[in-house]
């Protein structure tokens, strides 16, 4: 880990930031996720709340094992009549129909 200065504590969990001093001021002396659940986050703390990048939404694995690969490229298949799909990486799907951007995204359950 790299070295935090000794004054960088943040005001929400008290642990060192590891932000640029400028970022460290921008999300009022906070972790830049402390500062999120502080001001924005506006749901329970396990639910995404909707902002993007939400840190309790659901991020992409990795690595997503062949059947949840598979489950996507069906998805894919099913939908490339109506929606113009963008592959963005191995367990996400781009979605575009019109003015609607959809990001479909896969996780082994
Ligand atoms: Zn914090
Ligand atoms: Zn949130």
């Amino acid at each position: 880990m790299a070295a935090v200065a000794e004054e960088q504590i943040c005001m929400r969990c008290t642990r060192p930031v590891a932000l640029a001093p400028e970022d460290y001021e921008l999300f009022e002396r906070m972790h830049g996720v402390c500062f999120h659940y502080d001001f924005e986050h506006d749901a329970d703390v396990d639910a995404d709340c909707g902002v993007p990048g939400c840190p309790s939404g659901l991020l992409p694995p990795g690595a997503p094992g062949p059947a949840a690969q598979q489950a996507l490229a069906d998805v894919a298949g099913a939908l490339a009549g109506g929606w113009r799909v963008e592959p963005q990486g191995p367990a996400e799907l781009l979605l575009t129909r019109g003015g609607d951007v959809v990001r479909v995204l896969v996780a082994e359950g």
